[in-house]
């Protein structure tokens, strides 16, 4: 019987295991895990029998990486429409095919989205689109965590106009926000998209059900610009006046803010997330300060951003683009070393989602959201520093296993919870219908 079909004990024995915890702590040893928690860490061999056991020797064990914005079902257009200008891209490609979403398209891009985080060890989510029910009943079957934001537009959503969403969105967040895996989030698309009435709301929404805000900024020079034009003031000084700057915001991007605006971020303790693969795709120009956030203690952490224009959803990938955007950028190899970069991607993540009590390192008390990379690879070896290999030779096709909430989702190229054929079948079948009817 696969571990998978019921919730038991699993033994990762002989491991190197990268704690992640307050002393960043590496051991070699044995993790227990007991249904959904982490109950033992040992250096010394664990005798216990366990219903589930894998073998550690040459592998590294770490917590599941944090993908802190995406726009999961974007994987149907993965590749569709690069090397074009920003406004050009989104007119010619995007919206016209956005505008033709339904529950199925959803339904497939998102398999494939959760599909390929699985593979490349990405255990939680947080995510910003259209139809996220059908996002949330697709997360819950696949295993994985996701935080979801149904989008918030002037101009109403693919799924809704703008008389609804807000209604709608009561509707879904009452239907998920008691759920062990999948949590409503309230996403404002961005300030140039949500007029200040519409940011106030979506506010009120957030601080009536107590949850997470999470909201394009300062993207690009364009969108702070014509924010500017319009109401004379830049993005984060409009989420200021509006009271959606707090300990709640995760304000993606960044790559245009000004010391002040790094000074207000902190004041009002929220967080940022940098996402330079599709930054650079993209070419925004803009480069989030990440030294002067940093120093600033504000809360960092890394996404991809949609797979329309990254074009991968892995974590490994954006870790080592962090790092060297930053030191290429700033003349400075000592810039974002590699633990800081792994650190963003783990820890720093479930700070920004409140969640670090519970997840980010690997400690006892500690819920079982695991991965396993494979050391047994050319490129691998040999190791000197394995936080080093995570951040600049690993990618995520050297994840062996991940597990989430202590449940083994995949384990040396098997699914347990996805049927990768038939999900890759689907998607190359809705991706042609999407891009080709009219
Ligand atoms: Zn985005």
């Amino acid at each position: 019987m696969k571990q998978s079909e019921y919730n038991m004990s699993i033994l990762i024995k002989d491991a190197w295991i990268l704690t992640q915890d307050k002393k960043r702590k590496q051991i070699h040893g044995n993790i227990y895990i007991e249904d959904t928690t982490i109950t033992q860490i040992s250096e010394k061999p664990v005798t216990i029998e366990a219903d589930f056991k894998i073998k550690g020797d040459r592998k590294l064990v770490l917590p599941g990486l944090i993908n802190m914005h995406t726009h999961i079902p974007m994987t149907l257009l993965r590749g569709y429409g690069d090397d074009m200008v920003l406004n050009q891209w989104l007119e010619e490609r995007i919206w016209p095919v956005e505008a033709k979403l339904n529950p199925r398209y959803i339904s497939c891009g998102t398999k494939l989205g959760l599909l390929e985080m699985i593979s490349s060890g990405t255990t939680m989510f947080l995510d910003m689109y259209f139809f996220e029910d059908t996002i949330g009943v697709e997360t819950e079957k696949a295993g994985l965590r996701g935080y979801l934001g149904s989008g918030i537009l002037d101009y109403g959503t693919p799924e809704y106009p703008f008389s609804k969403i807000f209604s709608e969105f009561e509707h879904f967040i009452e239907r998920w926000k008691d759920h062990e895996l999948v949590k409503p989030v309230v996403a404002p698309h961005g300030t140039y998209t949500c007029n200040p009435e519409t940011l106030r709301r979506a506010g009120e929404l957030a601080e009536k059900y107590n949850l997470l805000l999470h909201i394009h900024c300062s993207e690009t020079r364009d969108e702070v610009y014509t924010v500017q034009d319009r109401y004379g003031r830049r993005p984060v000084e409009i989420l200021k006046e509006t009271g959606l700057l707090n300990k709640n915001m995760i304000l993606a991007h960044c790559g245009w803010i000004t010391k002040g605006e790094i000074l207000d971020i902190k004041k009002y303790n929220a967080s940022v997330v940098h996402c330079p693969v599709s930054n650079m795709k993209i070419a925004t120009g803009g480069v989030a300060p990440l030294p002067e956030l940093l120093s600033a203690d504000v809360i960092v952490t890394l996404g991809t951003d949609g797979a329309a224009s990254n074009n991968a959803l892995d974590m490994f990938e954006t870790m080592k683009f962090a790092a060297l955007l930053q030191k290429q950028h700033r003349w400075d190899p000592q810039v974002l070393p590699a633990q800081t970069v792994f650190d963003l991607a783990t820890i720093n993540s479930a700070k920004a989602l409140h969640m670090d009590h519970m997840l980010g390192s690997i400690e006892e008390g500690k819920k079982a959201d695991i991965i396993i990379v494979d050391l047994d690879k050319p490129r691998l070896t040999p190791c000197h520093d394995p936080i080093s290999h995570l951040v600049y030779a690993a990618n995520g096709s050297d994840v062996y296993a991940t597990i989430v909430n202590g449940k083994i989702l995949m384990l040396n190229g098997e699914f347990y919870t996805l049927n990768k054929e038939d999900i890759i079948e689907d998607a190359i079948e809705c991706a042609e219908d999407l891009t080709t009817s009219s």
